[in-house]
């Protein structure tokens, strides 16, 4: 399959519609994996090799530690591509960093995936990267729906 047909296979299966909002899709990644997704800012995060951020898989739920962005859009990109991640099914490989630096609380053996900015020329990289744009542009597109719906009925 090319990346083209992964992401609109993948946005297929969400069942979520052309537009959605950031938490209904939250809630459909929740339904998918049948687990908890909880998605964490992380101050330090983007002190170390420009991570912006991680995926976290613990016995009980995901976790997406993002760094600190002051721009929304940017924020929003960057757990979008963890979640694309998780979408395609990424976590369940065994791509994995072991940055114990990053966070010393976390167990050892959680897995884990980084995203740093070299690290987009893998096909993997460069699908979620894809469907994380794809993802980006609907729930945009469910701003302005919103927003026309308020210019003419607000
Ligand atoms: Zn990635």
């Amino acid at each position: 399959m090319n990346i083209e047909q992964t992401v609109s296979t993948a946005v297929a299966d969400l069942a979520l519609g052309s537009t959605f909002t950031f938490d209904d899709l939250v809630g459909a990644i929740q339904d998918h994996r049948q687990r908890t997704l909880r998605i964490v800012e992380l101050a330090d995060l983007g002190d170390h090799d420009g991570i912006c951020a991680v995926w976290l898989i613990t016995e009980s739920e995901d976790l997406v530690l993002h760094a600190h962005s002051d721009s929304v859009l940017h924020r929003q990109q960057f757990v979008l591509h963890e979640f694309a991640h998780m979408i395609l099914g990424h976590g369940e490989d065994d791509e994995c960093s072991t940055e114990d630096f990053l966070l010393p609380d976390i167990p050892a053996r959680t897995r884990r995936r980084l995203l740093t900015r070299q690290d987009l020329d893998s096909h993997t990289e460069i699908a979620a990267e894809a469907l994380a744009d794809h993802l980006a542009a609907a729930i945009r597109g469910s701003v302005c729906g919103e927003s026309r719906y308020l210019e003419i009925f607000g």
